[in-house]
């Protein structure tokens, strides 16, 4: 895998701070809420199907590359007060919710939600059940941790209907596991995929990530190696951001000293040209997918859409979080719960929706969302169609976004059409650069705020 001195000068050039935009605007945009009231418009008057999110937070102990927002404990009684504190929520939310709408998607996220014992599963899944229906072609979801994983708990979530999960692997190399205080041997994620099958999960989701310490292209290529053994459906692989001033821990990993831009982006490379030989389609951004998985049908069709869980092919859905931390999206705008459980326990005390932040889009923020979106899912624009579908001049209303875009032309990032413009190969690797040309909210330092984009 060679890097050319080309390369070298792009990634040199485009390697800055920069948001991942799961959402637009980017989460630190979102402002305090004493009263939410006008943030539950969609939620109150929309009919769009809903998108069931649970933030289930615990882990028995801290991978220290970990960006996700997490309480370590080894004690799993506190599951119980957790889902006393879920039953609480879903019931005040509950009223916000008109009688006969329905739910399209489920999602457990964390955390580690198979931190839960089989019967918590099981009691969550009853207060889910009592507050809401699916429709009869519901997606369900978990992400789990190999690690802490059972038979009983994987049977759990099969009989609540799960059929799809996703598990961190993120390096099977023992000196980056024992960098990054994760160990976890082959044969756990062994165990877990067969358990997984033999258990009807139709879907499942490996996850890498590249750019940890002590990884190198040769312990990398072994560790795809590995993974490729398993024959997951789907692969995510995430490009580490480190944060340290927001995730302390963070700061353990510099220790060993942080892989440099080039072999991350050598690495990225290697997932690229490796999976892609053996069939996976690369859908942008961090994820891969067998060519018959319907996020690759959808990325054809261009109704791939992408939101704080990732890729999804359900379009207009309204996301509603439950848990600490956890963020909703519908069309009104976002809405985010509270971070600490202190607090998440003290509002629903009080018989209150724990949120305290949001944002209302503005009509430029719904366009501004689309077109970042469209650019990521499709790895194309046109002008033309985004046009049409706002009932703007989209040359006018964008001339400055446009002239942005003639340097990543010029250096091979992007090709224009007809109607707008296609990212290359090259391109792939900087989306996040081309989407930071639509973005109304960017200030010149970002330094501090965002991961860097290679
Ligand atoms: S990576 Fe997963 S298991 Fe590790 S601390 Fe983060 S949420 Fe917990």
């Amino acid at each position: 895998m060679q890097i050319t001195a080309e390369d070298l000068e792009l990634i040199e050039k485009y390697n800055r701070p920069g948001p991942r935009y799961t959402s637009y605007p980017p989460a630190n945009h979102f402002r305090d809420y004493a009263n939410p009231a006008p943030l539950l418009g969609s939620v109150e008057e929309g009919d769009a199907p809903l998108s069931l999110y649970f933030h289930l937070p615990f882990c028995e102990t801290l991978c220290w590359f970990c960006g996700c927002h997490t309480i370590t404990t080894l004690d799993h009684d506190r599951g119980h007060e957790y889902l006393d504190l879920l039953e609480q929520e879903l019931e005040l939310f509950a009223r916000h919710v008109p009688a006969g709408r329905k739910a399209a998607q489920l999602h457990f996220g964390g955390g580690t939600p198979n931190f839960f014992r089989p019967e918590q599963i099981d009691r969550l899944a009853a207060l889910i059940d009592r507050h809401f229906t699916f429709l009869d072609d519901a997606e369900k979801s978990v992400e789990l941790d190999p690690r802490r994983l059972t038979k009983e708990h994987v049977q759990a979530f099969a009989r609540m209907g799960i059929t799809r999960a996703s598990f961190g692997v993120q390096d099977c190399n023992e000196e980056v596991q024992k960098a990054i205080h994760r160990i976890q041997p082959q044969s756990m994620n062994i165990e877990a995929m067969q358990t997984l099958r033999e258990n009807g999960f139709e879907s499942v989701n490996l996850d890498l990530i590249y750019g940890l310490p002590k990884q190198s292209p040769e312990s990398f290529s072994e560790t795809l190696e590995q993974v490729l053994t398993l024959k997951p459906d789907r692969f995510a692989i995430f490009n580490y951001a480190h944060v340290p001033w927001m995730k302390p821990a963070q700061k353990l990993l510099e220790r060993h000293g942080l892989p440099s831009a080039e072999t991350k982006m050598e690495l990225l490379r290697l997932c690229i040209e490796r999976l892609t030989a053996e069939g996976y389609v690369y859908i942008g951004m961090d994820h891969f997918a067998l060519p018959t998985d319907e996020l690759v049908h959808a990325q054809r069709e261009q109704t791939l859409q992408r939101n704080f869980q990732g890729y999804s092919t359900r379009a207009g859905v309204e996301i509603c979080g439950f848990g600490i931390s956890s963020i909703s999206q519908g069309a009104v705008g976002f809405r985010q719960n509270v971070k600490d459980l202190e607090t998440y326990r003290a509002r629903l005390a009080k018989g209150e929706l724990p949120i305290t932040k949001g944002y209302e889009f503005t009509e430029e923020d719904k366009l501004r969302g689309d077109i970042i979106m469209r650019l990521m899912c499709d790895l194309s624009l046109d002008f033309g169609a985004m046009g049409e579908k706002w009932e703007i001049d989209f040359r006018e209303h964008f001339a400055a976004a446009i002239e942005q875009l003639h340097e990543p032309a010029a250096d091979g990032l992007i090709v224009w059409t007809d109607r707008g413009f296609a990212v290359t190969e090259r391109g792939r690797l900087f989306v996040r650069n081309l989407a930071m040309c639509f973005d109304a909210y960017l200030e010149p330092a970002t330094e501090g705020r965002y991961s860097k984009t290679v």
